[in-house]
């Protein structure tokens, strides 16, 4: 064992979650990369380098989810960093939405983060370490689009949850917030991306004028589960060119 700080990130194969592993690495911890897609996760961690290690996990699956922390714990020490990032939108008309659909946003997006960041708390509380939790929410918190009705359910469930386990956790030195990120290019906005019309779209509601990068969710990522973030808990920080603060388009 080394005194190497130890991080885990989920949904990391890819996207925003291999940036937030890239940055979270550059800060010298060793990261636990988890992803549903496992021959992609084992890639990237090779790719990432630096005693990265891949697990592929459902993190929609509580047995899974249990599965990995078991595995962390054994083969890699108790992590002080979660970034609780796997997520999915699985868009598609209101009315045609089944309840299968519904179920499993919610269970991946938001019950995924619950399980998560419990086992993860008591994993930190037993092992005395003073850990730090970031969640990947969304503009969708706060913001709704009809077409991903449970998605939005979802990122607003974990603004909420995101408050409530700062205070669980406060007292025993573990902090929690949350990143909502806008229009970010990554395989998730790669439909609005091919169509010229989606994209015109989303520029008109968007100050800065471009979509934001993977790395500059990570970033941010990177400073909440710093030393310098040490007196933030239950915050969730929009990173969205400006989206949030727009009250017309034209
Ligand atoms: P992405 O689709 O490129 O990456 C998501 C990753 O999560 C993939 O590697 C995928 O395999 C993994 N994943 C999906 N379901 C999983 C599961 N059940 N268990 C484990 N891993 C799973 O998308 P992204 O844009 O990088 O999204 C990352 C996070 O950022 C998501 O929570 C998403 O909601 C959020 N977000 C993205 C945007 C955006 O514009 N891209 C905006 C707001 C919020």
């Amino acid at each position: 064992m080394t005194d190497q700080p130890i991080a885990l990130v989920t949904g990391a194969a890819q996207g925003i979650g291999y940036a937030c592993a890239e940055a979270i690495a550059e800060s010298g911890a060793r990261v636990v990369l988890a992803d549903v897609k496992a021959e992609e996760v084992a890639a990237a961690a090779e790719r990432l380098g630096g005693g990265a290690v891949a697990m592929p996990c459902d993190m929609g699956d509580p047995d899974q989810v249990a599965a990995l922390f078991a595995r962390i714990a054994a083969e890699v020490g108790a992590p002080s960093i979660l970034v609780n990032n796997a997520g999915i939108a699985l868009p598609g008309d209101f009315l045609d939405t089944s309840l299968d659909q519904f179920r499993r946003v919610i269970d991946v997006n938001l019950v995924g983060v619950f399980l998560a960041t419990q086992h993860a708390a008591k994993a930190m509380i037993a092992n005395g370490i003073p850990g730090a939790i970031v969640n990947m929410s969304s503009i969708n918190a706060v913001l709704a689009i009809p077409t991903i009705a449970a998605y939005c359910a979802s990122k607003g469930g974990v603004m909420q949850l995101t408050k409530a386990t700062a205070l669980a956790l406060a007292p025993h030195g573990i902090r929690v917030n949350a990143v909502g990120p806008g229009s970010i290019d990554t395989s998730m906005m790669a439909s609005v991306n091919a169509n010229p019309e989606a994209i015109r779209t989303v520029m008109s509601r968007t100050p800065l004028k471009r979509l934001g990068s993977a790395r500059e969710i990570a970033d941010v990522v990177a400073f909440l589960v710093s030393e310098k973030a040490g007196y933030i808990t239950g915050e969730t920080i929009y990173v969205d060119g400006g989206r949030a603060a727009l009250n017309y388009t034209c």
